[in-house]
């Protein structure tokens, strides 16, 4: 177990509540970290995963919970941002019990968390978890949810590469252009029928065969090896896999004028910003470009219940704040990376000095 003071020293006084939820019947063991419900309740999906230790569970939930409030913010909603993981291997040690039990604790909370899915979670766990608590998003329409974020993801990174389209060239269309995908899974396969149907050529990756079948299907029109995807001759760079996939070995072999996908995390380090705007390469952060799947969800607490059309409508807000993302890299000198960074947090501080409080508990 860590010291207390080591988990007070790591929390900065920048975290609102950190829950350690413990069930030893069902064997939970969950944290939930609430970075902020400055702007509103903390939105975060929870992660189920084998963490090496409770250690790397508490850095994980702490850095995801706080790039929530920023990507909330960014995306202009009345949300905060947390997150939860809960320990183990999904495919070994989850049980309807054990959701329960962490559904149990996250309405506890009392609405000041809302919990969705993430990796190691599906749109199965969130109708589980649905019998104990409704602080949750992205259960199954047949649930009062909004089902699978994946598609109106894809729709709002579209729109943000057309987004970076004009910044670049002065012309959002992307008729004749190449994009390569990385990754074509719920999100990269949705991303690559906006490409083609906008008159885009994609070429993709994917290290499951079966994915890159099915995106050549939805017209994709070449696929190349996934260690050759970054270099691939292209204009436009769009990772919708993993995180961490640009850094200082990745980045001198880019092609691509503009760099914009889906995946969390894309650069390994902040410095890595720098590097991509010194090589002339476009890039919008991932946290811009992927908030479609948390505006649809945001659209289920609507008093008005979740409406699929208006929630298309408010993804489509997306174009405009990677627009203003990139006026504000202009204005003020600085990269996309740093500009919404400081545009996140300006929203923060004005909420703040116009006195919004937190929701009481
Ligand atoms: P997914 O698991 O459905 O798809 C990921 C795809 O990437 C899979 O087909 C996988 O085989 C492939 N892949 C894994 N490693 C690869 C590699 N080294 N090279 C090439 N392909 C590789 O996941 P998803 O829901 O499509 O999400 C994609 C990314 O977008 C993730 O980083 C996720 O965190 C992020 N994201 C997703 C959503 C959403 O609504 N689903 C929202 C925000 C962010």
């Amino acid at each position: 177990m860590l010291p207390l003071v080591s988990v007070f020293e790591r929390l900065g006084g920048e975290f609102e509540e950190v829950v350690f939820a413990h069930d030893p019947p069902t064997g939970l063991r969950a944290i939930i970290a609430i970075h902020s419900t400055m702007l509103g309740p903390a939105l975060g999906g929870v992660r189920f995963f084998p963490f090496a230790s409770e250690d790397a569970a508490l850095t994980d939930v702490l850095r995801l919970s706080r790039a929530m409030t920023y990507k909330a913010s960014a995306a202009g909603l009345d949300l905060g941002g947390g997150k939860a993981v809960i320990v183990g291997d999904p495919r070994t040690t989850k049980t309807d019990e054990l959701l329960r039990a962490y559904a149990g604790f996250v309405d506890g909370l009392g609405g000041r968390y809302i919990t969705a899915e993430d990796v190691g979670t599906s749109l199965a766990d969130m109708d589980v978890i649905r019998d104990r608590t409704r602080h949750v998003g992205g259960s199954s329409p047949a649930r009062g949810g909004s089902g699978d974020p994946s598609e109106m993801t894809a729709y709002g990174v579209f729109l943000a590469i057309r987004a970076a389209a004009r910044e670049a060239w002065g012309d959002p269309s992307l008729e004749g252009r190449r994009v390569a995908v990385q990754g074509v899974g719920k999100v990269g396969s949705g991303l690559v029928g906006h490409l083609t149907g906008a008159g885009a050529t994609v070429v993709v990756a994917d290290v499951d065969p079966d994915a890159v079948t099915r995106a050549r299907s939805a017209g994709a029109s070449a696929s190349v090896d996934p260690g050759e995807i970054a270099g691939a001759e292209c204009d436009i760079l769009a990772p919708c896999a993993m995180g961490a996939v640009l850094d200082e070995r990745t980045i001198p072999a880019i092609r691509a004028r503009i760099i914009c996908g889906a995946a969390n995390n894309q650069l390994a380090t902040a410095a890595d910003a720098e590097t991509l705007a010194g090589a002339g390469i476009l890039y919008l952060p991932d946290y811009v470009a992927n908030a479609g799947g948390i505006v649809n969800i945001f659209e289920e607490f609507h008093p008005d219940g979740y409406d699929a059309g208006r929630a298309k409508r408010s993804v489509e807000r997306i174009e405009q704040n990677a627009q203003r993302v990139f006026d504000a890299a202009r204005e003020r000198g600085v990269t996309p990376a740093a500009a919404a960074d400081t545009l996140a947090e300006e929203r923060l501080r004005s909420a703040r000095h116009a006195g919004v409080a937190a929701p009481s508990r």
